[in-house]
Formats: C-alpha cells, sequence, structure tokens
C-alpha cells in the first residue's frame, strides 16, 4: 500500500471466490503461526529442524484495514502484515519487515496495528542482531518498515523498485534512506544462496520480486504481493492451465512470470497480506471416489 496521495492502482473487482478456494483458504489457516502438527512442511519453527535444513517461519507483524473503495468491497478489508524468516546454513534471511511509521493521513486511512518486529523475531528465537540479509517484495511502507531496525543489514531489492522508492509519491523516504541503509541492487533474477533465488515478479509494482526458497521439503515461493490472495495466484494459475490447454477465448490473462515460477515447481505459495497458502497439485481429495 501507499500513502494515499500517491497514486494508486485501480481496485480489485469482488470476489466470492469458488467453494474450493473457500476450503483452501480455511484450511490453510492453520498455518498462521508456521505450525501444524504432523505437516512436515519445512515451514515451520526451529525446534525439530535440522542444523542444516533449509526452513521458513511465518512471522506476524500486525495487520491493517484497506477502506471498502480501495478493497472494492462494501466495506473495508482487514489484511495480515506478514514477513517470512529463512533458515539457512548460510544464516538468517528476513523477507520483508512490517509496517512502518507513516504521516498521519496515511495512518488514519490505513488504520494498522503493528506487531514489533524484535518481538515477531524473539518469538522465532531470533535476535534482529543475527540477520545476514533482508530481501523485501517491494518498497512500499508496510513492507519494509522494519528495516531501519536493522542498520547494516544489507537490504536486497530490484534497482528500478529503489529508483522508483527514491523518486518520490512512492512510500516513506524514512524507510529507505535511513542511517545505516546497505542496498543490493539486482536487476531481475539472482541467486542469492544455494536453494534461494530471487526471481522478479512485476505487477503490484514495477519493481517487485519473490523469493524461491528450496526447503527439505520442497520449494517454498515467498510471493509477497504478487498476488493479494492465495486464491487470486490460485485463479492466475487456472487462467494459465486453461491457455496451454487450448482454451478458446476470452480467457483471462495471467502475467508473463507465472512460466518461470512454474519451472522450480512450488509446492507451496505464500503471500505477505494472505495467511492462506496455495498448495501446488488438485484434483478429487480420493482419486477415484464418485465426485459431484
Ligand atoms: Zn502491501
Amino acid at each position: 500500500m501507499q500513502p494515499p496521495s500517491s497514486n494508486r492502482q485501480a481496485p480489485p473487482p469482488p470476489r466470492e471466490g469458488t467453494a474450493d478456494e473457500r476450503v483452501d483458504r480455511d484450511h490453510h489457516g492453520t498455518y498462521d503461526h508456521g505450525r501444524e502438527p504432523g505437516a512436515g512442511t519445512g515451514f515451520e519453527g526451529a525446534e525439530g529442524t535440522a542444523a542444516d535444513a533449509i526452513t521458513v517461519t511465518r512471522l506476524d507483524l500486525g495487520y491493517f484495514i484497506r477502506p471498502a473503495a480501495e478493497a472494492g468491497l462494501p466495506y473495508p478489508r482487514v489484511e495480515p502484515a506478514l514477513a517470512y524468516l529463512v533458515r539457512h546454513p548460510r544464516g538468517l534471511l528476513l523477507f520483508d519487515s512490517g509496517i512502518g511509521a507513516a504521516d498521519p493521513e496515511t495512518e488514519a486511512h490505513y488504520r494498522p496495528r503493528r506487531r514489533p518486529l524484535t518481538g515477531a523475531l524473539a518469538a522465532a528465537g531470533v535476535r534482529a542482531g543475527d540477520l545476514a540479509l533482508i530481501v523485501n517484495c517491494h518498497l512500499h511502507f508496510d513492507h519494509c518498515g522494519g528495516n531501519p531496525l536493522l542498520p547494516g543489514v544489507p537490504v536486497v531489492v530490484q534497482r528500478t523498485e529503489l529508483a522508483a522508492a527514491r523518486a518520490g509519491g512512492y512510500t516513506v523516504g524514512a524507510l529507505i534512506d535511513f542511517p545505516g541503509a546497505v542496498y543490493e541492487e539486482i536487476d531481475g533474477e539472482h541467486l542469492l544462496w544455494p536453494g534461494v533465488r530471487v526471481l522478479p515478479t512485476p505487477g503490484h509494482t514495477d519493481g517487485h520480486q519473490s523469493l524461491l526458497v528450496e526447503t527439505d521439503d520442497g520449494p517454498v515461493l515467498l510471493a509477497g504481493q504478487a498476488y493479494d490472495t492465495a486464491s487470486d495466484y490460485g485463479a492466475a494459475l487456472l487462467a494459465r492451465t486453461a491457455a496451454a490447454d487450448g482454451a478458446a477465448p476470452p480467457l483471462p490473462p495471467y502475467p508473463a512470470w507465472l512460466d518461470r515460477v512454474e519451472e522450480f515447481g512450488p509446492r507451496r505459495v505464500v503471500f505477505a497480506h494472505d495467511a492462506s497458502v496455495r498448495c501446488a497439485g488438485g484434483g478429487p481429495a480420493r482419486p477415484g471416489a464418485a465426485g459431484g
């Protein structure tokens, strides 16, 4: 999200979602704190994982209330601000850092409720000083808000995104050029560490990027705000499938980057503003069972 005085993209149309999508959302709400007994997902906390394992842990950094007009709904929508902690043999990586302090107009517009980053990290058993790297999906103030708390920790960002943020009217400037800010600017796809790859996913912003993490339980895509919700992401994947199947137009568009993402076959896709998880696979829950 952006300060209300800046240009904002058109709100999405109201969307109900299919029954299956709602079930998907409800079921995977149990991932809220990154734990589901017996799931063995690689999307979990530190305990019970090998020291050299690559894991992803969700951090709940609060929420904000998107106004009805912006949400495209008859009422406001409350959206979480989620970050992700990647544990890797090379160190600890933070993907997004929460909602930053904004001007009074923006505060009144979004009514954010913040959960402090340091507390969320502590709950995950991590000290802020232990972080090796930050990756922001983009630089709107609800994604890079905690960066100034981590001076000296390199921030990996697309060159175009940083340029947009510095051009003004885009984000909160104090969250970008704060004392101790260090940027690693990249152009497009970039392998950060073995099994940790930045993939450009433009759309919400031109410089938006996602992170593909090869956990021990399969690839997980930290999609940020490439899509607002897991069901929207799933709809885009199905649009791609329908096109590949040769379905007659009209068909919905889907972003070209989905082709590259799918080459990695992510088993799970997680989001910045939706606690639901997109899971790969599909079809009937019990193959061969009579469906209705
Ligand atoms: Zn956002």
